[in-house]
C-alpha cells in the first residue's frame, strides 16, 4: 500500500512567481492537459489521530451465524488539519461474510467507497477539533474461516467468534494472509449491546467489560481498547478468579477452565513484574469452535483454539500480547516484531525456556516478504518462515539486547517504554533508541546482526504519547 498524500490545491502553482511567463504558460497548458485526459481521483486528506467512541447494537441469531448491527461511531479530529474522509476496516468482507447496509454521517446518507478489499473510505468534513457521528448499518453471515482466521470471525462446532468483526478506524491498507490484518488505535469506549434470537444461558456470550447478562440481552463496554471481540457457545462453562483485583474469566467447553485460569493467571503475575501493571479491570479467555488454526491476541480478551486452550506457551504468548499489541499498538503489517516477538520473547521468558530457531531471514521483516494469498497461504511454519523469523529469531533478538544490557537495565527500559507508550502505538528505531539509550553496551552489532533497518531514533527529553500514526 502507497500512503496517499494530500496534493493542496496551490502547490502545482506555488513557483510561479520566479518562473518566466512561457514557461508558465507551458505549465499550466500540460496541467489542464493532464487534468482533462486523466481522471484523477482527489486523494485528500485523513488521519488516524481521532478520538473513538463506538457504540454496537446487535442481533445476533446463533443457530443462523447471522448478526445484524448498527454501529453508532463518533469520533473527534484530535490530528493538526482537517480531514476530508476516514478510513475504516472492515476485515469480515475479506471473508465473504459483510452485507453493507446504510452508512451516514450527522444524519445524512453518505456514499462510501472500498479502496483495498477491507478499506472502506467515508467521505466527511472535519475541521480540527471537530466532531462527528457515523452510524453505520451491517450485518454478517458468518461461516468457517480460513485457518489463519479460525479465531477471529468465525463459525465452528455450534461456537461463533466476532474478532475484527466491525467497521473500525484504521489505516488504509489491505487483508494479507500472513500476519494480523487489522491496524487499530486506541478508542475511549467500545460498547456493545447483544440481543440473542433465543435465549440462552447467560456464561453463552463471553466479552471484556461485562456489564449485564439476563440470556437475551448481554452489555459489553470496553475502555481504553483498540479493539473488541466477544464468543458465544450455548455450552460454555465459567471459570472466574480474581488475580491482584483483576477479575479473570475463562469461558472453556471442552477442558475444565480451571487449568487456563491458573496459566492466564502465572501470566498476568509474571508480565506485570516484567513490563508493568496490567491496566484494565478484567481479562477474558475464551475457546473457540476450532481445533487448528492460529489463537488470537484482542484487549482484554484472548480467543484459544480447542487444541491450545490449556497450552502454557500459547496462554502465556496471547497473554503477553495484552502488553504487546493491547496497550503497545505497531503496525502489524510492517513491524510485526514489535507485538509478535515481544509475544514469542515473554512467553518463553515466563516459562524459562529459550528459543529453538532455524532462520537466516531479517527479524523486522514485513509480513509482505512471504508471498500469501489475501486470507489464505503463506509459510507461516518452515525454517524460512514468519514464525522462526519473526517470533523465534526475535527471541533470539531480544534475548541478546537483555543480555548485553543485564536484566536490570532492560526490563528497566522496557517498563519505562510501555508506560511512556500505554495505549499508544510505536515504532522500532523509537524502541531500539531507548534501549540503546539506557546502556553503556553498544547495542548497534546486535541491532545490525538481526535487523534490515538498523535505524535507531534516541529518545528526546520530552517524548509524548500520541494515540494515532
Ligand atoms: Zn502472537
Amino acid at each position: 500500500m502507497v500512503l496517499r498524500r494530500r496534493m493542496t490545491a496551490g502547490r502545482p502553482f506555488g513557483n510561479m512567481a520566479t518562473m518566466p511567463l512561457r514557461a508558465t504558460v507551458s505549465l499550466l497548458m500540460a496541467v489542464v492537459v493532464l487534468a482533462s485526459s486523466v481522471p484523477v481521483r482527489a486523494s485528500g486528506a485523513t488521519t488516524t489521530r481521532l478520538d473513538q467512541a463506538y457504540a454496537i447494537s446487535a442481533t445476533l441469531d446463533v443457530d443462523a451465524g447471522r448478526l445484524d448491527a448498527v454501529e453508532e461511531l463518533e469520533i473527534t479530529n484530535r490530528s493538526a488539519s482537517a480531514i476530508d474522509h476516514l478510513n475504516l476496516s472492515v476485515v469480515p468482507r475479506a471473508l465473504g461474510y459483510l452485507t453493507l447496509g446504510e452508512v451516514s454521517v450527522d444524519g445524512e446518507p453518505t456514499a462510501t467507497e472500498w479502496t483495498t478489499g477491507i478499506n472502506l473510505r467515508v467521505p466527511l468534513d472535519l475541521a480540527r477539533g471537530d466532531t462527528a457521528r457515523v452510524r453505520i448499518r451491517f450485518a454478517l453471515e458468518v461461516d468457517r474461516a480460513p485457518d489463519a482466521f479460525t479465531a477471529r470471525t468465525s463459525r465452528d462446532n455450534g461456537v461463533l467468534s466476532f474478532g475484527q468483526w466491525f467497521p473500525i478506524v484504521s489505516t488504509e491498507h489491505d487483508v494479507y494472509g500472513i500476519g494480523d490484518p487489522q491496524i487499530s488505535f486506541t478508542a475511549d469506549v467500545i460498547r456493545l449491546d447483544l440481543t440473542t434470537t433465543t435465549e440462552l444461558p447467560t456464561s453463552a456470550v463471553a466479552c471484556p467489560g461485562l456489564l449485564e447478562a439476563t440470556g437475551t440481552t448481554w452489555v459489553c463496554e470496553s475502555t481504553d481498547v483498540r479493539d473488541f471481540s466477544f464468543v458465544v457457545n450455548p455450552r460454555f462453562r465459567l471459570t472466574q478468579r480474581d488475580v491482584d483485583g483483576v477479575d479473570l474469566r475463562v469461558y472453556a467447553e471442552t477442558v475444565d477452565g480451571a487449568a487456563t485460569a491458573a496459566l492466564a493467571e502465572q501470566a498476568l503475575i509474571g508480565m506485570s513484574e516484567a513490563f508493568g501493571a496490567y491496566p484494565w479491570p478484567d481479562l477474558v479467555l475464551a475457546e473457540i469452535g476450532s481445533g487448528g488454526g492460529f489463537s488470537m491476541e484482542y484487549p482484554r480478551m484472548i480467543h484459544l483454539t480447542r487444541d491450545k486452550v490449556a497450552d502454557t506457551y500459547v496462554v502465556y504468548h496471547e497473554v503477553a500480547h495484552q502488553w504487546f499489541y493491547g496497550q503497545l499498538g505497531n503496525d502489524q503489517q510492517r513491524e510485526p516484531w514489535l507485538d509478535e516477538g515481544f509475544a514469542d520473547f515473554s512467553a518463553r521468558y515466563l516459562m524459562g525456556i529459550g528459543e529453538n530457531q532455524c532462520s537466516t531471514r531479517p527479524v523486522d521483516s514485513e509480513v509482505f516478504a512471504w508471498p500469501a494469498d489475501a486470507t489464505t497461504g503463506g509459510d507461516w511454519t518452515s525454517c524460512d518462515g514468519y514464525f522462526h523469523a519473526v517470533f523465534y529469531r526475535g527471541t533470539e533478538f531480544i534475548s541478546a539486547v537483555r543480555a548485553a544490557m543485564g536484566d536490570d537495565a532492560f526490563f528497566s527500559a522496557m517498563r519505562g517504554w510501555v508506560a511512556r507508550n500505554r495505549f499508544g502505538f510505536v515504532r522500532g528505531d523509537l524502541l531500539l533508541g531507548r534501549l540503546q539509550a539506557a546502556t553503556d553496551a553498544d547495542l548497534s552489532p546486535i541491532f545490525a546482526g538481526y535487523l534490515a533497518d538498523d535505524t535507531i531514533t534516541l529518545p528526546k527529553s520530552a517524548s509524548t504519547v500520541r494515540r494515532g500514526g
